[in-house]
């Protein structure tokens, strides 16, 4: 068990415990140091930080997951110590919020061709007015029966090359990173390598080239202690990380999703000097 989880997602975007229900499992599960990181959105960190400093021992660091687009794939980039009360931030993620409600949108209306009756009404009551993403409208469709679990969905329908899925306009990583430094987050790749338990998530094709390239752009990490990756893919995450002085991050991107073998928070997570560097690396004083 680790005691550092660094990606962790909450009803605010597509994880399914809220915020103060997270932050007690954290606790629970004898985490010492949080970061939560819903995708286009920070609105669940005022109560993290609430429950975290109810129940005391935990320390929060405010985050941000944010998706972008590289020719044929997509990136996600986290952003550390973000500082929410920015409002070009915020105006941001509103942006991209609506954009994942349209693109959630036709989604429904794609399967609706194929056959596979979701409601529309279903889908965003479950996204509880946050972040919409695939993870709603698959759990739409368990409910409906026509899958056992989220992730069939994915497998027979919602991956990047399934049947019904659908594009919205995102980011560049440079873009992304430009966003989190002009806020004064630390820009830190997620999840760079293929992970089995998620269908469409390849590995970054020359991740090399294209870590040296995001470095320049001042990406500050990368995960390397992430999910469900093996030890074979965590010792080459790591050597990378180490050569191209990037530091090395991770977190089980817990979403209480529902999918059999889901990693729990704390299952895994990098060494607490990760902790360190990133807040140094951002500026911030430690509480
Ligand atoms: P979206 O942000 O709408 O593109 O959805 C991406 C989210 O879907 C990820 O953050 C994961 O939570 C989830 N996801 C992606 N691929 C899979 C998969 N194969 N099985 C289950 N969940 C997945
Ligand atoms: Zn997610
Ligand atoms: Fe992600
Ligand atoms: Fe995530």
């Amino acid at each position: 068990m680790a005691i550092v989880d660094l990606h962790l997602h909450t009803t605010y975007s597509d994880g399914r415990l809220k915020p103060a229900q997270l932050v007690r499992l954290c606790a629970d599960r004898g985490l010492e140091v949080i970061a939560v990181s819903d995708h286009d959105s920070t609105e669940g960190l005022d109560e993290v930080f609430e429950t975290a400093s109810e129940l005391g021992g935990l320390t929060v660091i405010p985050a941000i997951e944010l998706s972008t687009d590289i020719p044929g794939s997509e990136i996600h980039m986290l952003g550390y110590f973000v500082d929410r009360h920015d409002p070009e931030l915020q105006s941001a993620l509103t942006r991209f919020r609506d954009g994942r409600g349209h693109r959630a949108r036709r989604m429904v209306e794609r399967l609706a061709e194929l056959g596979v009756e979701v409601s529309w009404e279903r889908v965003k009551e479950l996204s509880g007015g946050g972040a919409i993403g695939r993870p709603h409208i698959a759990q739409a469709m368990v409910e409906a029966g026509h899958v056992r679990y989220p992730k069939d969905a994915f497998d027979r329908y919602l991956s990047r090359d399934g049947p019904a899925y659908a594009e919205r306009a995102k980011l560049t990583p440079r873009e992304a990173i430009a966003m989190l430094r002009a806020n004064g987050a630390v820009p830190v790749m997620a999840h760079p390598t293929y992970s089995a338990s998620k269908s469409d998530r390849d590995e970054v094709a020359q991740l090399r080239e294209i870590l040296t390239e995001l470095k320049e752009e001042g990406l500050a990490g990368m995960e390397v202690y992430y999910g469900d990756y093996s030890p074979d893919q965590v010792e080459y995450l790591a050597a990378l990380a180490r050569e191209l002085d990037l530091i090395a991050c991770g977190g089980s991107d817990y979403h209480a999703s529902g999918n059999p073998g889901e990693p729990e928070p704390g299952s895994v997570g990098p060494p607490l000097d990760a902790v360190d560097a990133l807040r140094a690396a951002s500026g911030r004083a430690a509480p």
